[in-house]
């Protein structure tokens, strides 16, 4: 195990803000933590790389205790949230930086950038200003600068959160194909689900300092650990059910749900794609409250009479206007009993 966190604690004004977090990073591997603002996931990070020193636990590095190693010598890069690049350096100075803390000859140092400047898509950018870059060149500036003294592990607080959609989307598919390329360890944090799941082999779920769930993002997102991490993934039907066979007594009514289901009272997710749209006189009587086109399909707020609201997928083609009524029956491919 490359790293390793064994009930790793922080306290600020004696809360918990880590709470004795256990975790391992294989060599290799790419995970991502993902939590809500607030959940602790900056000071993870500084607390491996050295910059927050535990109030109890450890932080393991090839299996070594870190405690009484100092930040710049423990061959762990991090990419702060806020990329902090120096303004009155250009690129080349900017990537060269941690080169330069660590000795390296000049022409070597000019050799290790034109090399990282090309990996990270930006060749012969050594003699741009800062000033001059878009917030997408800045982080690829400031991902070649923590990449460039070959760390064996690799930190990144919120690597894409500043940058607009699409540019994100792009990144993130081009992130993780370099780093496969690298064979880089990476430990990401962020509060963006989408980016988790696209950049991680293993995702893990921070609330409050605590490991909410860790597994791959299929894991995750198919069988969320509980309310709190099916909601933060963005699914909105959610409620606690009776679970008796396979049916749970909602306040929905009766929805069918996958044989073997943990029985007795639960969590019950009902994802989008399994509230199925049927004539009114059928199944659960709702009005449509909201529609949302979502390119390749709508989303649907129903509100039943009596029950909290439902979220529906269905296709732009069939998809009620508001207003107007509809019945709903549930596709139990599309329910999970959590644990
Ligand atoms: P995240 O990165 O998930 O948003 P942080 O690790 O930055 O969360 O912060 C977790 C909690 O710890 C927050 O409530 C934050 O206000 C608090 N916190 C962070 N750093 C300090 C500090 N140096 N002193 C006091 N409280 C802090
Ligand atoms: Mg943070």
């Amino acid at each position: 195990m490359l790293l390793g966190l064994r009930a790793a604690t922080v306290r600020f004004d004696g809360r918990a803000v880590l709470d004795a977090v256990d975790l391992d990073v294989a060599e290799h591997e790419i995970v991502c933590v993902l939590g809500p603002s607030g959940s602790g996931k900056s000071t993870l990070l500084r607390a491996i790389a050295g910059l927050q020193p535990l109030d109890s636990g450890r932080v393991l590095l090839d299996g070594r205790d870190q405690a009484a190693v100092p930040v710049h010598r423990r061959g762990v890069g991090l990419m702060f949230q806020d990329h902090q690049l120096f303004p009155q350096r250009d690129v080349a100075g900017n990537v060269a930086f941690g080169l330069r803390m660590h000795g390296m000859a000049k022409n070597e140092r000019a050799a290790r950038v034109g090399e990282l400047l090309d990996l990270v898509g930006l060749p012969g950018a050594e003699r741009r200003a800062v000033a001059s870059l878009s917030g997408g060149e800045q982080q690829r500036v400031a991902l070649a600068r923590a990449l460039a003294p070959r760390p064996r592990l690799l930190m990144l607080d919120e690597p894409l959160g500043q940058l607009d959609r699409s540019l994100r989307e792009r990144l993130v598919v081009e992130l993780r194909e370099l780093f496969g390329r690298l064979g880089t360890t990476v430990l990401a944090v962020t509060h963006d689900q989408g980016e988790a799941f696209a950049l991680a082999d293993r995702v893990v779920v921070m609330r409050d300092g605590r490991i909410a769930q860790a597994g791959t993002p299929l894991e995750v997102w198919q069988r969320p650990a509980d309310a709190f991490v099916a909601r933060f993934l963005g699914f909105e039907n959610v409620v606690e059910a009776t679970v008796d066979g396979e049916a749970a007594i909602t306040p929905w009514g009766k929805v069918p749900v996958p044989g073997g289901s943990p029985q007795g009272t639960r969590t019950l997710l009902v994802r989008p794609a399994g509230v199925r749209l049927v004539p009114p006189a059928e199944g659960l009587r709702c009005t449509v409250a909201a529609r949302t086109f979502q390119g390749t399909h709508v989303t649907l707020h129903l509100q039943p009479r009596d029950a909290p609201r439902l979220e529906a997928a269905c296709p732009l083609r069939t998809a009620p206007e508001v207003g107007a009524e509809t019945g709903v029956e549930f596709d139990p491919a599309e329910t999970v009993v959590l644990d």
